[in-house]
């Protein structure tokens, strides 16, 4: 059941992880905004970031399961073969080798193919297809 109860806190995973395209800002590089609080440009912050919630923040996986912990961000992307399927977005290093992703993963793709984004590139999980194209914060390819 989808909580709206979440809020973001300290955590800048998808700051760090995803494409800014407002600010240029390539995946798997700080954005200059963020700080000990999050971000020192809150109010002013480019469209991409209030539009992005990951799903933890909509209540899905466990409390503990915030990105900055779990070492991941869980969300969906959309692929034209596809369509709309879960993209998991690597948010510290070697997060997508912990057990609980990869069992995660395991899971997931049973039912949909899987977009596991890091900074060597991504790969769809069954291996449908390699790519490495960088995606911007809402999920879309550049
Ligand atoms: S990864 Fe999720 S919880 Fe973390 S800052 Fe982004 S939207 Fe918020
Ligand atoms: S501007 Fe703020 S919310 Fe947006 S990526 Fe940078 S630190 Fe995060």
């Amino acid at each position: 059941m989808a909580s709206t109860e979440r809020t973001c806190g300290s955590c800048t995973a998808c700051c760090s992880s995803l494409v800014i395209e407002e600010l240029s800002k390539p995946a798997f590089t700080d954005c200059p905004h963020e700080c000990a609080g999050g971000c020192d440009a809150y109010a002013s912050r480019p469209t991409s970031c209030r539009d992005f919630r990951c799903l933890w923040l909509d209540g899905h996986l466990e409390e503990n399961d915030r990105p900055d912990k779990l070492g991941v961000i869980f969300t969906t992307t959309h692929d034209e073969q596809v369509g709309v399927h879960p993209l998991i977005v690597e948010a510290e290093p070697q997060g997508v080798d912990r057990p609980a992703v990869q069992d995660a993963i395991q899971r997931l793709t049973e039912k949909s193919p899987v977009l596991v984004l890091t900074p060597a590139g991504g790969t769809f999980h069954p291996k449908r297809r390699q790519t490495t194209t960088p995606l911007t914060i809402d999920g879309q390819a550049a």
